[in-house]
């Protein structure tokens, strides 16, 4: 089995995607990788998407990518007795520390630090900042407000506190256990959320270390003052433009996005782009015009991957909009123009022997028209080196190291599969020659390259560039 196109698809698993046969349709219609958002549901509902999810993996034989999606120093209201309630503009909306369920007057804030930094005449905003609320009084113990924007509130919506620092430390003590509960599980992907500093993203590298991959959310204006070194420290960013477009002007979201896009290329970290991709979907069954421009953008722009969240999660569409941008990319991805834009996006390589070899693979690809670009790789760093090229020909990765295949789901472009171990650059070309064919990815006389680091198995040690023709001999 293999996608027909470079960039990569998340989808959000919520109660709306938790069955085997969903989540079984949602990555045949085209989703690579898994997102399990730790805002909500509890261990064991995660545990059983995780298993299904791996069960689905091994029938299909085909690595699938988890992304734990950690909450982080988010606010979030509490619960409601109805799971929701309607704030009506004008009217008094009162947060408090109760952990009574809420209704359309109150609802609990379960966030004691919160209480102490309010003060009258600040705005909390509410969902993406859909809802607006004018702070009245605050006691240190309840917020009294103005609803200035109304609408549904719905349990565990997030809260915005522009121009306030609130002091809750970058892992909460349920982060810490989420997080070591989805190492426990095996995910590959950890997504740390409101990144503010870098030392937010080496407080969790100290625990998980190189156990799953880091994908800092680039969300709050305080990481976009420090984006170099935060795209440095992490393996992955997202462009999480639900908290970013409420923490900043919406109009200076897109150049952001732009700017996150192309350093994170610099780097040749993978890079994904979230939220309100297909929003409309959630309730229909095709997206608005402008949100189909929005996902043709991203890919435009050279994205690795682009997201879904309550569209998969909890929407009532979530194999069609699966469907959809599935279909939005491969139409993007078969335009002449996108290739234009992605070369004109082309980052000078470093002067180091990997991206010596991996800037000679992108010409010696469209030279000998190759069909695939096989990178051998234990840690990864070669197919991803790869892809920081964003070559013509697909960049099929092969490595003896599960984990490697499976993370390798979220970057542009890359197929990967797990082989067992070669020894020597003889049984290399051989196992890349028959890896290409059995994966259908060339057919004999059709011409590969095949890039690797001597000795194996050290990272970063990419050194070897070879061309190969595929054989007739029976594979
Ligand atoms: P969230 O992150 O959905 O976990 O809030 C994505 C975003 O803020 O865009
Ligand atoms: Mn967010």
């Amino acid at each position: 089995m293999r996608r027909l196109r470079k960039a990569k698809i998340v989808a959000t698993l919520g109660p709306a995607s938790s069955d085997a046969l969903t989540i079984t349709a949602l990555f045949e219609a085209g989703a690579d990788v898994f997102r399990f958002n730790f805002s909500h549901g509890s261990h064991e509902d995660h545990r059983a998407r995780y298993d299904i999810v791996r069960a689905i993996e091994k029938k299909m034989g085909r690595p699938i990518a988890i992304l734990a999606d950690l909450q982080g120093p988010k606010l979030r209201v509490g619960q409601f007795v109805d799971g929701c309630a309607m704030l009506v503009a004008d009217q008094r909306f009162v947060l408090d520390q109760s952990d009574q369920p809420g209704d359309a007057t109150r609802v609990g804030m379960p966030h004691p630090e919160l209480f102490a930094v309010i003060t009258p005449g600040q705005t909390l905003l509410l969902d993406d900042g859909k809802l607006r609320l004018a702070v009245e009084e605050s006691d240190g113990n309840r917020i009294v407000t103005r609803v200035v924007v109304g609408g549904m509130l719905s349990n565990r919506k997030g809260v915005n506190v522009p121009d306030v620092i609130v002091p809750i430390p970058a892992l909460t003590d349920k982060d810490r256990r989420d997080l070591d509960f989805a190492l426990s599980l095996g995910v590959d992907w950890i997504a740390l959320s409101f990144v503010q500093q870098v030392s937010d993203v080496l407080e969790a590298r100290a625990i998980v270390g190189q156990r799953a991959g880091i994908l800092s959310k680039i969300e709050k204006p305080a990481a976009l003052k420090q984006l170099d070194d935060i795209i440095r420290a992490s393996d992955a960013v997202m462009v999480a433009r639900g908290d970013l477009g409420v923490e900043l002007p919406a109009e200076r979201v897109p150049r952001e996005q732009k700017r996150i896009l192309s350093l994170a290329r610099k780097h040749g970290k993978p890079v994904v782009v979230a939220t309100q991709m297909l929003e409309s979907m959630i309730e229909s069954p095709v997206p608005t015009r402008a949100e189909a421009s929005d996902v043709a953008t991203a890919i435009y722009d050279g994205a690795d991957a682009v997201m879904l969240s309550a569209e998969s999660a909890s929407g009532n569409y979530p194999l069609a909009s699966v469907s959809m941008m599935n279909r939005i990319i491969e139409e993007v991805e078969s335009d002449p123009l996108h290739r234009t834009m992605l070369d004109a996006q082309q980052q000078p390589p470093l002067p180091t022997h990997a991206d010596a070899i991996c800037s000679a693979l992108r010409d010696v690809i469209r030279i000998i028209n190759a069909v695939a670009s096989v990178s051998y790789t234990f840690s990864g760093h070669t197919a991803l080196r790869a892809a920081r090229e964003r070559p013509s020909a697909p960049i099929l990765c092969i490595t003896p190291n599960l984990q490697t295949a499976r993370k390798m789901a979220l970057t542009w472009g890359v197929h990967a599969t797990v082989i067992a171990d070669v020894t020597s650059v003889e049984d290399m070309v051989s196992v890349a020659v028959a890896v290409t064919r059995q994966e259908g990815f060339g057919l004999p006389g059709q011409s590969i390259t095949i890039s690797a680091g001597m000795p194996f198995g050290e990272p970063g040690t990419t050194n070897l560039l070879r061309i190969a023709t595929i054989s007739d001999a029976i594979v």
